[in-house]
């Protein structure tokens, strides 16, 4: 009738978000289907253009910024919201995962980091230079990029950040994941040899593909450490979309990327759209093992 209070709608069976990777503690569930992520302003500008743009269908739907605990956060659609108990993967895109200002800000003002030195010495002992080692610490920008060799970051354009099976197991240990042979293991393992699902994730990628090549939210932005999110659960039902802009930048016009241009600094292109083919090349195979 219109004039009911939301309580008296018997809620929905009541689904707990689920957070793969990612800093914790950005996040709240919100209510109705909400999932608030603490504020920055670059992200909201993101998912403000993207509302307008014609990415729309492949973004979480964006409702303003809310308060919790003095705390400002971006609300959002939680994309879990219409799945049954779902298995989730995050694959970060793009063959680098620093935007160029970072770079340059670093080398202007180095900072050495203990964390991510520490960090280093744990995937790699042998990995810190004599410098590095009496430094105890790294610049962020060596620690980035000495991580995105690890990973199949810079030889195939994405990598599998984490996921979630749905039997519940997690694994975000693909830190050492590069080759073609062992990101397709861990996206078989993900899938768990479901044609239906593969096919239904295929064909949501080139949708997906057909409109980032003529989206001017995408020409016109440096997309860094932007993941995709698959969700899919035992019904057969599946999605992706586009998350995380917290690294998204606007480029100053006229520039433009096709994001597939290799990287040479400078250039800002950021390889989305080459790792996006190479994921759907993969996906391919995979559906005629
Ligand atoms: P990082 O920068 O370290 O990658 P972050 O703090 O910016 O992480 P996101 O990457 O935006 O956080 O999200 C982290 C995780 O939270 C995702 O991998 C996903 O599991 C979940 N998540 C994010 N946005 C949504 C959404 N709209 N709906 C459902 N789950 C989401
Ligand atoms: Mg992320
Ligand atoms: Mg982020």
């Amino acid at each position: 009738t219109g004039t009911s209070s939301p309580l008296s709608v018997p809620p929905k069976k009541p689904q707990p978000w689920v957070q793969v990777v990612g800093h914790a503690g950005s996040f709240h569930a919100g209510d109705y289907g909400m999932l608030l992520k603490r504020y920055t302003e670059g992200e909201q500008k993101c998912l403000q253009r993207l509302m307008e743009d014609s990415l729309r269908p492949f973004v979480p739907g964006y409702h303003g910024v809310v308060q919790r605990a003095e705390q400002d956060y971006n609300m959002m659609d939680d994309l879990l919201t219409h799945f049954n108990s779902p298995a989730i993967m995050d694959c970060k895109m793009g063959t680098r995962t620093y935007l160029e200002e970072e770079l340059v800000k670093a080398r202007e003002r180095p900072q050495p980091r203990q964390d991510m030195y520490e960090k280093m010495v744990d995937v790699d002992p042998e990995a810190p230079t004599a410098e590095e080692r009496a430094l105890q610490a790294v610049l962020k920008t060596r620690y980035m990029q000495w991580r995105e060799t690890l990973s199949s970051t810079t030889t195939l354009g994405f990598r599998i950040e984490g996921l979630k099976k749905a039997d519940g197991v997690c694994n975000t240990n693909f830190k050492r994941t590069k080759s073609r042979e062992e990101v397709m293991q861990a996206l078989q393992d993900f899938v768990g040899c479901n044609a239906l699902i593969l096919k239904g994730y295929l064909r949501r990628m080139k949708d997906l593909r057909l409109v980032l090549e003529t989206s001017i939210f995408f020409r016109t932005h440096e997309v860094v450490g932007s993941s995709l999110l698959f969700v899919h659960d035992s019904t057969g039902k599946t999605g992706v979309w586009m998350i995380d802009f917290g690294r998204t930048v606007p480029l100053p016009p006229p520039l433009t990327l096709d994001h597939r241009t290799p990287w040479i600094e400078g250039n800002r292109e950021d390889g989305y759209l080459w790792g996006l083919d190479n994921l759907i090349d993969i996906l391919t195979d995979m559906l005629h093992l």
